[in-house]
């Protein structure tokens, strides 16, 4: 059945949001408080967002708990943590601009946690100087996602949390809306707008332990912008997390806190060593999110691990009661997902591919891709985190780009005095979804899930925790052959849904930013942060600046301009990374 036998749906708004997370959310409400009209559409329920997985908290020099805090305290915090990859305007913009994040959200309900005299209580994460991350109990991002979406009710924001956007259209390198399906019968849809923000998250669903859900991450936001005209920045900059459980495959990768390790558990090999002490001698398990991932990455590779590929992570030998009040929820989890319980049992995790950190390429002032009209904010833009994330900063970066992002498309759309479109642009979008509910091929059809899983396992091998030249270069080369298999990947529509035509474009998207991952990975002949190559075990200060990428153009490199002296002083001032008592996701 062709698109061209199903009738589009034909929708107009002066503005169209990709995503209902807290990025997407927290612009559409801007933008219906100007008074611009808004759609915001999702491909997965708008309740059930990736945003409502954030559990930590959301970071803001408010200092009610230290007064010596400042905003530019937390921009030095911010910019250590990210190696001196982080772009200063941005990282100068969320920390200026964070405390009226948190207003905005205390002014719509945010139940924030608070002291007895009403303060907003404000707890250490990782690599903080001071205690700056507010927090909702351990559901922080959940309680952002209904607070916005509380708001959005409120201004009659319209959301369609069922449609799939398979590409932008422009014109003349303007953007003029975007084309999509309905995922749950399948009717096209060609939405015309006058600017698009694509708030449709990172692509860390490419590994096989991902903290990501299915249909989560899969790199859309990346196919999307490159296709049409944008670039990605630092595609290979990936927050691995130390500890993602391994099984039931569906979940594999979802997050042990590492509260866990806070609160004393214990890390040792197949072979019963507590291996920690040769990684990091002195703290041992309390080490850094990125030193542990490595050391649990080494282990299993250098054949120490379990059977099915992962270390143990004790935390039997605590008293039961503490387990119950200070991991409640993981020993849930455990129980839900495994029947297994930690107050007897060691669990066995591996490193999880956590947070996307590159990005669609940004301008600092208003997070405009380079393409006209197409702007990108949250975890599928790049700038703020640069080669290792500061926990708790992701949910401020929603709400403050979120709301200066709303003001600029509200500002374009304005100034605009001509409308354009470009009746080729969605004809190609059309033949494109066309194809894939094409009958099979003759030379046999292949599944976008069956290639979606040999990505995964790609990308773990080749480009994980650990990389080299000729690790990457191999896995460009498998990935080319699964490209050329992909072309043959049709989608089955059943009495179910279209499920199967959102598998096939998850699986373009994921092919795309695999492919951007690889390639800059190779050029990064260095190891800074996240990105540990074995082959260059220095970090290169001539290689202090960002890999651009696009599917025409491939890699290019970009330095950064030098931060703030004032920040570069306070950051060396601090430089008590310990982090005991601030492990909480
Ligand atoms: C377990 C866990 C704990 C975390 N804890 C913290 C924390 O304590 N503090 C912190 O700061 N960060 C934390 N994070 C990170 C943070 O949650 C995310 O970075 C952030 O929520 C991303 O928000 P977003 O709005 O950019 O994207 P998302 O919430 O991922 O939303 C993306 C939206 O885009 C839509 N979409 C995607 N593709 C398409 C498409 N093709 N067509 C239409 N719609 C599409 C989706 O349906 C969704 O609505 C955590 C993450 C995890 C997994």
């Amino acid at each position: 059945m062709s698109t061209t036998q199903r009738a589009e749906r034909q929708i107009t708004t002066s503005v169209l949001v990709i995503g209902t997370g807290g990025a997407g959310l927290r612009a559409s409400i801007e933008l219906a408080e100007r008074g611009v009209q808004v759609l915001a559409v999702g491909k997965r329920r708008k309740h059930d967002a990736h945003t409502t997985l954030a559990a930590g908290g959301i970071n803001a020099a408010l200092a009610t708990m230290d007064p010596e805090d400042s905003w530019q305290q937390h921009a030095a915090d911010t910019l250590r943590e990210s190696y001196f990859l982080a772009d200063p305007e941005i990282v100068e913009t969320v920390t200026k601009n964070a405390a009226r994040g948190i207003e905005d959200l205390e002014r719509w309900g945010m139940p924030f946690a608070r002291e007895e005299d009403g303060r907003i209580s404000q707890r250490f994460f990782g690599a903080h100087t001071y205690r700056r991350t507010a927090y909702a109990g351990d559901y922080t991002g959940l309680e952002i996602q209904r607070t916005l979406l509380r708001r959005a009710r409120e201004l009659d924001v319209p959301i369609i949390d069922t449609v799939y956007i398979t590409r932008i259209l422009v014109s003349a390198g303007v953007v003029f809306g975007a084309y999509g399906f309905d995922v749950v019968d399948g009717t096209p849809v060609v939405i015309h707008a006058d600017a698009v923000i694509i708030a449709a998250g990172g692509h860390n669903r490419i590994w096989r332990y991902t903290s990501s859900r299915r249909d989560e991450n899969t790199g859309d936001s990346f196919r999307l912008a490159a296709l049409a005209g944008g670039k990605i920045r630092d595609a290979e900059l990936v927050q691995f997390h130390p500890s993602g459980i391994l099984e039931p495959t569906e979940v594999a990768g979802t997050l042990v806190s590492e509260a866990a390790r806070g609160e004393g558990g214990i890390l040792t090999n197949a072979l019963g060593e507590r291996f920690m002490d040769k990684y990091d001698p002195e703290r041992m398990e309390l080490s850094t999110r990125d030193r542990v991932a490595l050391a649990n990455y080494t282990e299993i590779a250098e054949g120490r691990g379990t059977e099915k590929g992962g270390v143990y992570l004790d935390v039997s030998h605590l008293p039961r009661e503490t387990i119950m009040e200070k991991l409640p929820r993981l020993y849930r989890t455990m129980i839900d997902l495994q029947m297994l319980d930690i107050t007897t049992t060691p669990m066995e995790v591996a490193p999880t591919a956590h947070y996307s950190m590159g990005g669609v390429w940004v301008a600092p002032e208003d997070h405009g891709t380079g393409v006209d009209g197409l702007y990108a904010i949250g975890e599928a833009s790049s700038g703020l985190h640069g080669a290792n994330r500061l926990g708790g900063n992701s949910l401020i970066e929603l709400l403050v780009y979120g709301r200066l992002t709303g003001e600029s498309a509200a500002e374009y759309t304005r100034g605009l005095t001509s409308i354009h479109r470009d009746p080729a642009a969605v004809a190609e979008a059309r033949a494109e979804m066309d194809a894939l509910l094409a009958p099979e091929s003759a030379d046999g059809a292949e599944s976008a899930r069956v290639l979606q899983r040999a990505i995964r396992d790609l990308m773990t091998e080749h480009a994980g925790v650990v990389r080299t030249e000729e690790g990457l270069s191999a896995g460009l080369a498998k990935l080319a052959e699964l490209e050329e298999r992909a072309a043959r990947v049709t989608a089955h529509p059943d009495i179910a849904g279209f499920d199967d035509l959102a598998h096939a474009f998850d699986l373009k998207g994921s092919l795309l930013a695999a492919r951007a991952t690889l390639e800059c990975a190779l050029e990064r002949r260095e190891t800074r942060g996240c990105h540990n190559r074995a082959d260059f075990p220095e970090q290169s200060e001539a290689l202090r600046g960002n890999f651009l990428w696009s599917p025409t153009e491939g890699v290019s490199f970009e330095p950064l301009p030098a931060a703030p002296e004032e920040w570069r002083a306070l950051a060396e001032a601090h430089l008590d990374d310990s982090p005991a008592g601030k492990l909480v996701e």
